[in-house]
């Protein structure tokens, strides 16, 4: 099927904020090309288990629907309504007070009311009023209820795949009212009927098959963290070892998969190499958890708890005493928001201790797993690095918050702190993008695909526009990221909206500034483009 044509930035930004002639019950939904994701394939639904594996795509009439569809959607709602008291909370409490309707990047970037996140959020609550309370149930329209049909399932659809979970509405909402949880309840909805997106579910299906989002074997993955090894020698001198499902070990290292295999996320891996050998790490990559990221976050509670459930079985199989997570974005989520009470504290393992610092990470007692940002600044705090910045010369940088180590972690501090030592130009974004109040790169929860690329260069547009203005005010050509899907996504941001911009991860620069033992006088970065000095040094 062949991608939409995205319309051009000028035609883009002509955004229409007024709404639709019909109230919202009666406005169809469009599914225009460039908007939506394909449909899950069915090879990957039949790996998962998933139900209702079959070839259909969201323009489709027939979605081929289980017959009793309607009966196994409603019948799910009341289980999660009975399940999850948040669930049953968000639905009733919303006073429409509209404190989180401009707060959506997705509503910004389109104008489409039904990404606002309380009418985003209306679309499941017409419903449950509807089949689970009394004045719904009573006075229909007039309770702002509704039926369940067809065409209000294609509507879900359609906007619960426009939202990334990035859960910046509920900063706003008086009553902390997560829509990131209710799109997650209305994904898990129309699962259980067979609708899903492939961006989703294929990375889930590869996971388990190969140990990664990208379905790549164990053999590519070695031969990848090879390659790298070759580029760190050729760039530093220093031949740094690949451990690779090494047994007992200290230290299991689990990274998003988009590190190994796709740029610029393999020069943050090279980073980690880099940073490990020098600090003498007793660590080991593994084949078997080669992937950092959890896509059942976006498909169901279950999945998620499968999927994190891997990480850990590695480490019991190794016999390490802690994992190290790296920059990776929604990983970080399921381990502070959910892994307890899915999987439980993972008491087989040790309170994580530096071997460099013997700093304690007490905030990793129950997950065992300590966050590489953590880690690296507290060997700069403890003096354990030694860090040339101006090896960084040429990088004018500014951070971008990735909205899970935020706003579900709350790792502000320790990025900055590790930039501003390995940087000499960092400029931040304006107060009210960044931080808790960051904007998403509008293509995180699954909708990073290409079929969907106007909608993410909507959904990216806030965030483009406050990197635009660090670039116009300071020169910034560098934006800095701690998550494997905003280095893909940004990417694709910045060459539609910001040219000259490029994205890198935090490890990057730092191994930029690294000064490692035995290595030669560096002549480039780690991309082999010339240090600044150099370059101009070798004309003379
Ligand atoms: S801010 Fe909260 S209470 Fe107000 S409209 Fe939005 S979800 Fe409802
Ligand atoms: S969670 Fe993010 S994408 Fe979803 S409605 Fe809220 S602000 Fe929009």
């Amino acid at each position: 099927m062949a991608s939409a044509k995205t319309p051009k930035p000028d035609e883009l930004i002509a955004i229409r904020y007024a709404p639709p002639e019909t109230p919202w019950m009666e406005t169809p939904t469009v599914f225009r090309p460039g908007t939506w994701s394909y449909s899950g394939g069915a090879k990957s639904l039949t790996a998962l288990g998933l139900p209702n594996p079959r070839a259909w795509q969201p323009p489709d009439e027939d979605w081929k629907l289980p017959e009793n569809w309607k009966g196994i959607i409603l019948e799910g709602l009341r289980e999660r309504l009975e399940k999850h008291r948040s669930f049953r909370l968000f639905m009733d409490i919303c006073v429409r007070c509209g404190a989180c309707a401009d707060k959506c990047h997705f509503f910004i970037g389109s104008g489409d009311p039904k990404n606002m996140p309380v009418l985003r959020a209306e679309l499941l609550r017409s419903v449950y009023r509807r089949y689970f309370t009394a004045s719904g149930k009573r006075f229909g329209k007039l309770a702002g209820a509704r039926d369940l049909t067809i065409d209000v399932l294609k509507e879900w659809f359609y906007y619960f795949y426009q939202c990334t979970e990035c859960r910046r509405c509920s900063v706003f909402c008086p009553y902390g009212i997560d829509q990131a949880e209710i799109t997650m309840m209305g994904r898990e909805l129309l699962n259980l009927v067979g609708c899903n997106i492939n961006w989703v579910i294929e990375p889930a299906a590869n996971c388990f098959r190969t140990g990664n989002h990208l379905g790549i074997q164990p053999g590519g993955v070695k031969d990848m963290l090879e390659f790298m090894a070759d580029d760190i020698a050729d760039r530093t001198g220093v031949r740094v070892e690949i451990p690779l499902n090494k047994k007992g070990v200290d230290i299991l290292f689990v990274t998003p998969s988009g590190d190994y295999f796709a740029d610029p996320g393999t020069y943050t891996c090279m980073g980690y190499m880099m940073l490990f050998h020098e600090i003498g790490l007793n660590y080991t990559f593994s084949t078997y958890a080669s992937e950092g990221g959890n896509f059942g976050l976006f498909t169901s509670h279950e999945m998620i708890k499968r999927l994190n459930a891997k990480i850990y079985a590695e480490a019991k199989r190794l016999g390490v005493k802690w994992i190290l997570g790296g920059e990776c974005g929604h990983m970080w989520r399921v381990l502070h928001q959910y892994m307890d009470t899915m999987n439980g504290p993972a008491d087989f393992l040790e309170e994580p201790v530096s071997p460099i610092t013997g700093t304690r990470f007490e905030n990793a007692r129950s997950t065992k797993m300590v966050h590489i940002a953590e880690f690296t600044a507290d060997l700069i705090r403890n003096g354990k690095l030694k860090l040339d910045p101006s090896r960084n010369d040429a990088h004018r940088v500014t951070f971008h918050d990735s909205c899970n180590p935020a706003r579900a972690m709350g790792l502000f501090e320790e990025p900055r702190y590790i930039i501003s030592h390995a940087c000499n130009h960092f400029h931040e974004m304006a107060e009210d993008t960044i931080r808790e109040k960051t904007l998403c790169c509008g293509g995180g929860a699954g909708l990073g695909n290409d079929e969907n690329m106007e909608m993410r260069m909507r959904g990216g547009m806030p965030r483009a526009m406050a990197v635009k203005q660090v670039k116009e005010k300071h020169g910034v050509n560098r934006l800095a990221c701690m998550c494997a899907i905003d280095r893909a996504t940004l990417t694709s941001l910045m060459d539609y909206w910001v040219p000259g911009v490029t994205v890198t991860g935090v490890h990057e620069l730092l191994a930029n500034a690294l000064v490692m033992k035995g290595e030669k006088e560096r002549a480039t970065d780690l991309r082999g483009e010339p240090l600044q000095g150099k370059a101009a040094d070798e004309t003379l």
